[in-house]
């Protein structure tokens, strides 16, 4: 089925057509119909699979219909996300599918002045896409109401339900009408955050599209084994081997941010890097940097991994493996986005053995292991002054062997 055959109003189908969207996704198809009906939704699907316009397309209608010339009073749909730079994504979404309609989308967001915003919330929105502590912020000072709130969406709902915000969700639940619809979207959802979401909704739930391999099928995802000393050689290797490349380089701290740009400084690659302790107008600076492809090669903690869509990132690097195994289907998931393919390579310490088979676990099958011929591993330590090997001729692709080295259990968690 095509967009054009859709009853939508015509503003969003001349924003689809322009977009040059014809088809509806997988999970936009599926999400679609049961949105319009106003039904509540728990939606799984990979990463890349457009589950930004499959909640925010029927959105945009239903309300773009309920408003007439007249603006009623308050904001109809709240779309919570985790971090600033999604509100920001997922707001131009709705800002280019909304375009020329009734529908106005705004988004507020922490570690910025709340000035403008409240000057811009106090003219009347209808959609707000925010993270929970500004909204919560804004909500107590009174800049918030929500008792017309019909819709609510939960983006990278596991994360929004897990540890960290689901007390901000919960007291924000209590002020919200009874009822209203509620969305939830992930590309990754355990089956305790389930029996949580299902706990916030009065209607149950009515419909997960989940895929049984959570990773991509867009992305080619393998591990090297390289001693933790050895990472920066073979990233090294990589960059070099791809200078055009886009390289997403995910560590695990801050301060594993900082090392890892001075080891590639020191060998003349530049890079960017990002983490939850820079200011936002940094954050955002580097970002729209490394999306326009002036540095090539960004570094960033998981603060980056979830939701980001960034246009043509070639390679995922797991320089330091995820302490949370959803995350490693996160990170791999900022390449082949849409219909592009995308690989990602992860680099993988003997310390670092048990979060690998954690991972393994989490996605139900061993990753494939990149094997180093004899010497390859020297020869990448020793590139500086090294011979002509491509990094393809030093490593050989393994089979996945099912039960042996990584055995296959039965995953806890999807
Ligand atoms: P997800 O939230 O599932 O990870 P996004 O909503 O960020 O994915 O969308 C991923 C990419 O796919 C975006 O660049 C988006 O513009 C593109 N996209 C979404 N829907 C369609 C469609 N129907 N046709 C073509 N491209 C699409
Ligand atoms: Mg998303």
């Amino acid at each position: 089925m095509r967009f054009s055959q859709y009853h939508f109003v015509d503003e969003i189908k001349n924003n689809l057509e322009k977009l040059g969207f014809k088809k509806p996704t997988d999970i936009q198809y599926k999400c679609i119909p049961n949105i319009l009906r106003g039904e509540d939704l728990l939606a799984v699907a990979q990463t890349g699979t457009g589950k930004t316009a499959a909640f925010a397309i029927p959105i945009l209608h239903i309300l773009h219909s309920k408003i007439n010339t007249k603006r009623e009073d308050g904001i109809k749909c709240i779309v919570m996300v985790p971090t600033r730079e999604l509100a920001i994504q997922i707001h131009e979404v709705f800002q280019i599918l909304g375009k020329n309609t009734r529908v106005q989308a705004f988004s507020v967001f922490g570690g910025v002045e709340q000035g403008p915003q409240i000057a811009k919330l106090e003219k009347g929105i209808d959609i707000l896409i925010t993270t929970p502590g500004r909204l919560f912020d804004l909500r107590h000072q009174g800049f918030i109401k929500l008792n017309r709130v019909e819709m609510l969406v939960l983006d990278e709902a596991d994360h929004m339900l897990d540890l960290g915000f689901i007390k901000d969700i919960r007291d924000l639940i209590q002020y919200l009408p009874r009822k209203r619809q509620t969305l939830f979207f992930s590309a990754t959802i355990d089956d305790e955050i389930k029996d949580l979401a299902y706990s916030l909704v009065k209607n149950p739930v009515r419909i997960q599209v989940s895929p049984k391999d959570p990773v991509s099928k867009n992305v080619d995802h393998s591990v090297v084994f390289v001693a933790m000393d050895d990472k920066r050689f073979f990233l090294e290797r990589l960059v070099k081997e791809n200078p055009e490349s886009k390289i997403l380089v995910f560590v695990r701290t801050k301060v594993r941010c900082e090392r890892v740009q001075a080891a590639m400084d020191r060998v003349g690659v530049s890079s960017v890097f990002m983490h939850g302790g820079k200011d936002q107008q940094d954050r955002m600076d580097v970002l729209n940097t490394f999306k326009l492809g002036n540095v090539k090669m960004l570094i960033a903690t998981d603060v980056s991994a979830r939701g980001i869509d960034i246009p043509d990132v070639d390679f995922v690097v797991n320089y330091d493996l995820p302490e949370h195994p959803e995350n490693y289907v996160h990170r791999v998931g900022r390449t082949g986005r849409g219909r592009k393919k995308g690989l990602a390579y992860a680099f993988c310490d003997d310390a670092e053995r048990d979060l690998l088979k954690a991972i393994e676990d989490y996605i139900s099958k061993p990753v494939k292991i990149l094997e180093l011929h004899t010497d390859g591993y020297k020869e990448i330590t020793n590139f500086s002054i090294t011979k002509n090997l491509t990094l393809k001729d030093i490593i050989a692709e393994l089979e996945p062997q099912p039960n042996k080295r990584y055995g296959v259990k039965k995953a806890k968690k999807k």
